[in-house]
C-alpha cells in the first residue's frame, strides 16, 4: 500500500460525505482523538439498495458513485471546531481537526489521516486525469482525492 506521510490529504468530498455523519464529535478541549479505535476496522459490505435507503441522494451520489461536491457546499470546509471526523457511511473516524488546513480549495483538506489503516489509496484514471481516490477502509466509501 501507497504511504503518503508527507503528501497532502485534500479529501475533496469529504466535508460532504461528512455532512450529515455528524462528524466533530466531542468537542472537550484537552480529549486526544482516539486513534486506537481506528485500526484495522471491520469490512462492512451493503447492498445499493441498503446505501441508498442509508444516506440522502447526495451523500448516495458522492459517497458510492465517486462524486464531487461544488466547492464551498459542504458543511464542513469551513467549520472550525475541534472534534473527529469521521465517515457519513459507517461512521468510522477518519481525520481529526487537529490535522485539517485551510487549502483555499472550498474542501475540507487534511494534512494526515487519523490513521492509515482507515483509508484505502486507488489510482484514479477518470476524466483524463491520473489521481490518487481516497477510499473509507471500512465501508469503501469515496472520500476524496490525495494532493
Ligand atoms: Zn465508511
Amino acid at each position: 500500500m501507497e504511504t503518503k506521510s508527507n503528501g497532502i490529504w485534500r479529501a475533496g468530498v469529504l466535508g460532504f460525505a461528512l455532512a450529515a455523519g455528524a462528524a466533530v464529535a466531542g468537542s472537550a478541549p484537552a480529549r486526544a482523538p482516539e486513534k486506537e479505535e481506528v485500526s484495522m476496522p471491520e469490512k462492512i459490505v451493503k447492498t445499493d439498495a441498503e446505501w441508498r435507503a442509508q444516506l440522502t441522494p447526495e451523500q448516495y451520489r458522492v459517497t458510492r458513485q465517486q462524486g464531487t461536491e461544488r466547492a464551498c457546499s459542504g458543511a464542513f470546509w469551513d467549520n472550525h471546531e475541534a472534534g473527529t471526523y469521521s465517515c457519513v457511511c459507517c461512521g468510522a473516524k477518519l481525520f481529526s481537526s487537529e490535522h485539517k488546513f485551510e487549502s483555499g480549495t472550498g474542501w475540507p483538506s487534511y494534512f494526515r489521516p487519523l490513521s492509515q489503516e482507515s483509508l484505502i489509496l486507488r489510482e484514479d484514471r477518470s476524466l483524463g486525469m491520473v489521481r490518487t481516490e481516497v477510499l473509507c477502509a471500512r465501508c469503501d466509501a469515496h472520500l476524496g482525492h490525495v494532493f
